[in-house]
């Protein structure tokens, strides 16, 4: 009998023969019989998609030190308009359904209040509600690890790995093994990693990272999703459908969750009082990689505890509603102890933490529960697609979150905003996103990590604006010099200005000129 692990071929990628139906590419068979779930859904809902479909932008991924160029990278998503749409609607409909949800609960601000204060409470005595966790995960039988950051986090699973001669992991959606390198660093040593999150395993069968803190594949249309499962899990390229395309990476998934050696999960909500780890998912894969191996390991960013167990209905109350407008996830999974006969692990993250704790201004991102509101309400996010930051956290949270990871690399994330405030108002933990993005951009600033052309562009208006009078001269002057100034002078490559606007008719004259003209004191 073929085993789950000599179905992987070339890298990870599957190809399942009983997939493959001889006279029917849409079908799934099994055993030779058709599955009845499949067989409407299979069909097509729509005439075959264009041959030549959009490509999907590539992001910026940047290796090194190097400034992230987040407005190239966008330029690049923007000029692929199906992208561009589908992705801006697709968002804006969840926020749509957020706002729907939210007035159907009259103590919605109270419960944003409270959650606030739990987080806030929380982080000024993080210290002992993690003693408290320990000590109480430890008497539930679970081991319990400390990382300093991500290298050390990976170090720890690989040793507990080690230790049961584990070569085969299967793995949920946790932002805090994107932030540690994780599945690379297991590549490295030899240990293969499937996620089982949809999404997630979209985004690793096609090289990406996610996009998205919620819906990581949120960028791609169902036709790029289509030809990475036609290269990697031999489905049909030209069937998009997306019941069929889930169905065969389910098909694709579930002999290797069956076949793995551990387990991995991280963590929404860590429960002090009890011990508990605790999982919210739409698909039931946590339950499975928690569940079906015998050792499970839990992933936890040390700001992710909380005091007591009747703290988590707030979150639980804000979180889905937040993330996808709906009431709750489908599974909020409790784990407080190993399985029967098997092994549990949680390891605790710092990666950074401890310092951001420390930064006065910056601290408060620590409250974040990733539900994704701030993205997809953010009108710079839904026009250029995550992966244009060329971070692990996107939109308005990762502007604020990244540069404390690496000030220079990602010193053009927080200029990608348009501070207008709309990002701290559907924050179900109430942080001042737009507040901190802006504090972000006067520190790095004051630090000198903006390019030099920038620098020199905002001494110059800083020496103009300071002197009142060559200020008026210089607006005096400018309806003249702008009806004159050659065209190429304002409208070329190096002004992203004018790539898209149109400089207005000056007005005849001045509101200075006008104000003392009718209104004014002569001077
Ligand atoms: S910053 Fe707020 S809105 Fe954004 S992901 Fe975090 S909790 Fe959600």
């Amino acid at each position: 009998m073929t085993t789950a692990r000599e179905k992987i071929v070339d890298g990870g990628a599957m190809l399942h023969p009983e997939l493959r139906a001889a006279n029917d590419p849409d079908a799934i068979l099994r055993d030779g019989r058709r599955l009845d779930h499949a067989e409407g859904a299979s069909k097509r809902l729509r005439p075959p998609p264009d041959p030549q479909p959009e490509p999907q932008p590539r992001g910026a991924k940047v290796h090194g030190n190097r400034p992230v160029d987040q407005a190239e990278a966008a330029a690049r998503f923007i000029s692929a308009p199906e992208h561009e749409k589908m992705h801006d609607e697709r968002l804006w409909d969840l926020r749509q359904k957020r706002d729907r949800e939210m007035h159907g609960i009259p103590e919605w601000e109270e419960l944003r209040s409270l959650a606030s204060a739990i987080k806030e409470h929380t982080l000024t005595r993080l210290d002992e509600y993690l003693d408290q966790f320990e000590a109480n995960a430890l008497s539930n039988g679970i081991h319990v690890h400390w990382a300093r950051d991500g290298a050390e986090h990976n170090q720890i699973v690989h040793a507990i790995l080690r230790d049961h001669s584990g070569k085969f992991l299967i793995k949920s959606k946790s932002m805090l093994t994107e932030e540690c390198g994780f599945r690379p660093y297991m590549a490295s040593v030899g240990v293969e990693v499937i996620e089982t999150d949809l999404g997630e395993r979209i985004q690793q069968l096609d090289n990406e990272d996610p996009s998205h803190v919620v819906v990581p594949a949120v960028h791609k249309l169902r036709t790029d999703v289509a030809q990475v499962f036609s290269r990697t899990i031999g489905t049909d390229p030209g069937n998009s459908d997306v019941h069929y395309l889930a169905e065969a990476q389910r098909e694709a998934t579930r002999p290797l969750i069956l076949g793995a050696d551990a387990g991995m999960t991280g963590c929404n909500f860590a429960v002090a009082e009890t011990g508990t780890v605790v999982v919210c998912t739409n698909e039931g894969n946590a339950d499975l990689s928690a569940n079906v191996p015998k050792l499970h390991i839990a992933s936890i960013g040390i700001e992710k505890i909380i005091p007591r167990l009747e703290h988590l209905a707030v979150f639980i109350r804000l979180l889905s509603r937040s993330a996808l407008g709906s009431p709750i996830t489908q599974y909020t999974s409790h784990f407080r102890g190993p399985r029967r006969g098997g092994e549990m692990h949680v390891v605790l993250v710092d990666n950074g933490r401890s310092e951001r704790l420390g930064m006065e201004e910056f601290w408060t991102s620590l409250k974040c529960i990733r539900c994704g509101a701030c993205m997809n309400t953010c009108p710079v996010y839904r026009r250029s697609g995550g992966l244009s930051y060329g971070a692990t956290y996107s939109g308005p949270i990762g502007l604020i979150i990244d540069p404390t990871f690496n000030a220079r690399k990602y010193s053009n994330l927080p200029f990608a905003s348009t501070l207008n405030g709309s990002c701290s108002n559907v924050c179900p933990v109430k942080i001042n996103i737009h507040e901190q993005i802006y504090a972000w951009r006067r520190v790095l600033v004051e630090r000198h990590e903006t390019p030099v052309a920038k620098r020199a562009a905002m001494s110059a208006a800083g020496a103009l604006l300071s002197r009142p009078a060559a200020y008026r001269a210089a607006i005096a002057a400018a309806g003249t010099a702008l009806a004159h100034l050659p065209q190429f002078v304002i409208y070329n490559g190096l002004n992203a200005w004018g790539k898209h606007r149109e400089v207005p008719h000056p007005p005849k004259q001045t509101f200075h000129a006008w104000h003392q003209e009718n209104r004014g004191v002569k001077q």
